[in-house]
């Protein structure tokens, strides 16, 4: 008989365990409420990448002088970037339906919750269908956490689930919020031609970075023209007629028309019945394993609701390795996902994205490391795009020259991380990506050079 999965939530943790497991075998049923692809799709990853790189072709045409061309001002046309983000998630959401199907994933459009240790219940259009399960996996996500002083309004005051695409373009939108998400904000709008204030609770933007790649994107905010609220905590939105007012603890005042709460997300786990199985949460997210089991073994958690990296990368590896666990297989220790080992990036511009170990944790730790940095512009291929901005940092064990983690801030970092993400996986040496005959011209040749 084949093992019964039941999967609750098709973002990219169910959609991915689901595909794995069917493929391996296993009878999967998996129950979504909104659409399979999951918020990534539907509202974070997505149409954030798409709308940014509208940013980042704008805010290129204001500086392509410099290869020799004339400059015409380039015109965002809300309505087609809105057409622009539905084809892009239509095109996405039957590629991943395509898959579940050709897999034999059985899916059901409904609102699932646990109903005893081997049950679910979804709740669909037709009347709820009663499943049973030998395993289950909770991937239900996360939403925007909304503090009890802001009522987003979703015209002048938004969450980031209103904001990509915005009702109208602000005109001087207020950011709360300095993380990731709320730094690529800036940054789209910013390109877009909007005045922007950033409310900063601490002394630097992008608060859990290297101090030095933050202050790269720092810098290129300010020559931006953004107003940093450097150590200022949002504390209150007054809406009036065309304008908000976000009051601060320290007594300052932001101005603008239109304010965004990027302050971060909460588990989608409240009405799940979770205790009807006995899984115990952990301010609402579930604990798990390295299997990703939570504390009944047959239950699994994956993707934002377990509390890991919040990375849609990371949810689908999780789902992985769930389905493999679930079929019996890849049990050995080192296919265990390392989340120190994940790649992350930051879309802004410069881009930013690193991996492993970072300079201020092994220095905070006392662990001993080489550190090798070089500018962007040491290859040839960023003098001809005509952007040398940016600096490559690798981070190495002195004694075995085993990579241990890095930094890229610069065009493309998202990319060209990926050869120091294999790197720190496969315990390659700083040698090794020296050995590599690299494609010239290209600006993975600053990352040999770092190496060197
Ligand atoms: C603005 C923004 C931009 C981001 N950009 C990136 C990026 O560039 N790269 C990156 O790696 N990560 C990015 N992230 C993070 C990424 O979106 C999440 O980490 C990822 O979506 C988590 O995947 P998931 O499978 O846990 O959940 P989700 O994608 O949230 O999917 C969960 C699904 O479960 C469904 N669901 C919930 N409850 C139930 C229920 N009871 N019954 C049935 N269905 C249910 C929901 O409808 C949803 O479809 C971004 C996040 C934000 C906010």
């Amino acid at each position: 008989m084949a093992v019964k999965f039941v999967i609750i939530g098709g973002g990219p943790a169910g959609n991915t365990a689901a595909t794995y497991a069917a493929r391996l075998g296993a009878d999967v049923t998996l129950v979504e409420r909104d659409i399979v692809g999951g918020a990534a799709h539907l509202w974070d990853c997505i149409p954030s990448k798409t709308m940014i790189a509208t940013g980042g072709a704008m805010s290129f045409s204001r500086r392509i002088e410099g290869m020799g061309l004339s400059h015409q001002d380039a015109h965002l046309d809300l309505a087609v970037q809105r057409e622009r983000i539905a084809v892009i998630e239509n095109h996405l959401r039957s590629q991943v339906t395509q898959l579940l199907d050709s897999q034999g994933v059985r899916i059901i459009n409904g609102t699932a919750r646990l109903s005893g240790a081997h049950a679910v219940v979804a709740e669909t259009s037709e009347g709820p269908v009663e499943l049973e399960a030998d395993a289950i996996l909770v991937s239900t996500g996360s939403r925007p956490r909304i503090p009890a002083w802001a009522c987003p309004d979703g015209e002048r005051v938004l969450t980031t689930r209103q904001a990509y695409p915005p009702p109208e373009m602000p005109e001087h939108l207020v950011v709360i919020g300095s993380g990731v998400t709320g730094v690529e904000f800036v940054h789209m709008f910013s390109s877009f031609g909007a005045k922007i204030t950033l409310i900063v609770s601490r002394q630097q933007v992008l608060p859990s970075k290297d101090p030095e790649v933050a202050a790269a994107l720092e810098d290129e905010l300010l020559r931006r023209g953004v107003r940093l609220f450097k150590g200022a905590r949002a504390e209150g939105i007054d809406v009036t007629a065309g304008a908000v007012e976000v009051r601060c603890d320290d007594g300052r005042v932001a101005k603008g028309s239109h304010a965004l709460l990027a302050i971060g997300s909460i588990p989608n786990s409240d009405d799940l019945d979770l205790e009807s199985a006995g899984v115990i949460t952990d301010g609402g997210y579930i604990p798990i394993n390295h299997h990703c089991q939570s504390n009944v073994p047959h239950i699994y958690a994956a993707g934002d609701v377990s509390g890991k990296l919040p990375l849609s990368s990371v949810a689908s590896m999780q789902g992985r390795k769930i389905a493999e666990h679930i079929m019996g297989i890849h049990t050995r220790e080192h296919r265990h996902i390392d989340y120190e080992k994940a790649a992350s990036a930051i879309f802004t511009e410069p881009e930013i994205a690193d991996v492993g170990l970072a300079e201020a944790e092994a220095f905070a730790t006392g662990r001993k490391i080489r550190v090798t940095k070089v500018p962007y512009a040491s290859a040839a291929k960023a003098m001809i795009n005509d952007d040398t901005g940016g600096f490559v940092k690798i981070i190495s064990d002195p004694a075995t020259g085993v990579v241990l983690g890095g930094s890229i801030v610069g065009r493309h970092a998202a990319e060209l991380i990926s050869v120091l993400a294999l790197a720190v996986t496969a315990n390659l040496k700083v040698s090794d990506i020296v050995e590599s005959c690299l494609a010239h011209p290209t600006l993975s040749e600053a990352l040999a050079e770092a190496a060197e």
